[in-house]
């Protein structure tokens, strides 16, 4: 199953470097008052939907990946 970035995203960039395969790609950065936001994106080609990013080592602090159904 593949898996997706939701809107309940912080735009922390913290899941880019902590995917194995490097399927979660930087968007570009967006800018709110004095913060830089790091939107992401996954990049399904890339992907080998491995659950890494929704297991029990989630390293995500919004929980904003998700298996699409
Ligand atoms: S770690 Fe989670 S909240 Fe942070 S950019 Fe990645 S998906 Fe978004
Ligand atoms: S399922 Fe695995 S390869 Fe795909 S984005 Fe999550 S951690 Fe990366």
């Amino acid at each position: 199953m593949p898996y997706k970035v939701t809107d309940s995203c912080l735009k922390c960039g913290y899941c880019i470097k902590r995917c194995p395969e490097g399927a979660i790609i930087a968007d570009e950065k967006e800018k709110m008052d004095e913060l830089i936001l790091q939107p992401v994106h996954i990049d399904v080609e890339i992907c080998t939907d491995c659950g890494v990013c929704v297991s029990e080592e989630y390293w995500c602090p919004a929980q904003a990946i998700v298996e699409i159904q």
